[in-house]
């Protein structure tokens, strides 16, 4: 039986590997331990608001081609929506859905005063020039300008989307509305308002709450193995910043294969080689496994920093850590979780353990609206204040309901909207 979703055959249950479902049963389990009523299951489910919009481009062969573009507010009961642009060939509405109903409960567990959004365009940006890609950013900005704006909905940068594109979509809403407004999105490069410390934040994040999750297992970093899945902007920093901490990082990957050292890899050395030649390829100083083998390699921290679906249902028998720490967005499957329940296997959750980028893009959006700009040390002192208080305010809920920290994680963000939710109640 295959491992990888990608080459599950169509008898086996692909429901497993759709986000919104997925999304949708560990709400559901969140909800009935909360006791939540119908009604309000049903308001904090459903997205807001949700906005498909046509962009024609002139190609740079002259024709001219329309994209599809989508922009999915979810809840913006406790402040603006917050989330990432991605441009992908599949992107489609359900993930999208998903992904910004994620981004709600995420807010919420780190306490910022931010409700849940994202969005995408359906397109193939290895295929596109970088005119094209201003021109579909610049239009597709244009085609949400009514929803956007620093106090309704702040995206950031998500997949094949970065600083650049962050830069186009400040510069077309400033231009629209007459005055420069760096707030009204995250992300950016530092010398058009973005925060120091963005870039390593999420890596940072992850590096944190494994700290805390180590306390609450009772480890300490010395000797302790970790494998890393995925070596880019998560991954890569994330593994770096534990390497610093003492942690052996026995194992990292790339798209193209894994690299894996018993003694531990010299991280800054793999970064270093990674930077240069763009892939792990040809690294001399470990030995090279499949992909597809490194995360049941022996290790006691795993952190899969890649991308999603990757422990499933059918493989989590196989994972040898006793701490997963997720740094990619929804890598174990719901159906996966439970097996890494019963086999005790303590996972911090995606939306504790990657919210450190969520929480400096918030830091970012202040920054821009006082027009002060904080020291990296700043930045970093504040982050780690708000990630110990999350893993403590999660952790406190698994205590008190006698559940896995992704189900208290649920718990607290879906009561915190919820109580919002009630106190201000139903208008209209
Ligand atoms: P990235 O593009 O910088 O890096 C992705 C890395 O994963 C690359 O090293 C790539 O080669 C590798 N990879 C891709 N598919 C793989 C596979 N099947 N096996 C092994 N490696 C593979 O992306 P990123 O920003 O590091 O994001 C990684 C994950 O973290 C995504 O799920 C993203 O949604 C999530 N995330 C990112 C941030 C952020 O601030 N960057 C914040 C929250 C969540």
């Amino acid at each position: 039986m295959s491992n990888n979703p990608a080459t599950v055959s169509a008898t086996q249950d692909m429901d497993e590997f759709n986000p919104f479902l997925s999304m949708a049963q560990l709400f559901n389990e969140a909800a009935d331990l909360l006791n939540l009523d119908e009604g309000m299951r049903e308001v904090l489910r459903r997205p807001e608001r949700e906005l498909t919009v046509s962009l024609p481009i002139v190609m740079d062969d002259g024709s001219t081609k329309v994209f599809t573009g989508y922009r999915v507010q979810h809840n913006f009961l406790r402040g603006p929506c917050k989330g990432g642009i991605r441009f992908a060939p599949d992107v489609n509405l359900d993930e999208i859905r998903a992904l910004s109903a994620w981004m709600t409960w995420k807010c919420s567990v780190v306490d910022i005063p931010f409700g849940g959004g994202k969005g995408g365009v359906i397109c193939d940006p290895r295929e596109l020039s970088k005119r094209e890609l201003e021109q579909i950013t610049r239009r597709y900005t244009t085609g949400i300008m009514d929803i956007l704006g620093p106090d309704r909905d702040v995206p950031a940068p998500d997949m094949n989307t970065d600083e650049q594109t962050m830069a186009w979509i400040m510069d077309t809403y400033s231009m629209h509305v007459r005055r420069t407004t760096t707030a009204v999105v995250t992300g950016k490069p530092i010398s058009l308002g973005g925060s120091r410390g963005r870039r390593e934040a999420t890596g940072r994040g992850v590096m944190l709450n494994c700290r805390e999750a180590m306390k609450k297992i009772g480890r300490r970093p010395e000797n302790t193995r970790v494998i890393v899945q995925g070596s880019g902007n998560v991954g890569g920093i994330g593994a770096l910043l534990l390497y610093r901490e003492g942690y052996k990082i026995t194992s990292i990957s790339d798209m193209y294969g894994a690299i894996i050292n018993e003694n531990g890899l010299d991280m800054p050395q793999v970064l270093e080689y990674l930077r240069t030649n763009k892939r792990l390829e040809g690294y001399t100083e470990a030995d090279h496994i499949p992909n597809l083998d490194q995360i049941f390699q022996d290790c006691d921290v795993l952190v899969p920093a890649a991308t999603e679906n990757q422990i499933t249902s059918h493989n989590a028998h196989r994972i040898q850590a006793k701490l997963i720490v997720e740094g990619a967005n929804g890598p174990t499957t719901a159906k996966a979780q439970t097996i890494l329940d019963e086999r005790e296997i303590t996972v911090v959750p995606d939306i504790l353990a990657n919210a450190g980028g969520v929480t400096v893009s918030y830091f970012e959006w202040v920054q821009d609206r006082m027009g002060y700009f904080w020291t990296e040390e700043m930045v970093n002192t504040r982050l780690e204040q708000a990630i110990v208080k999350a893993f403590n305010d999660v952790n406190s809920k698994a205590d008190e309901y006698q559940v896995s920290l992704r189900t208290a994680a649920y718990i607290l963000a879906i009561e915190r909207v919820a109580t919002v939710y009630k106190m201000r109640g139903i208008f209209g």
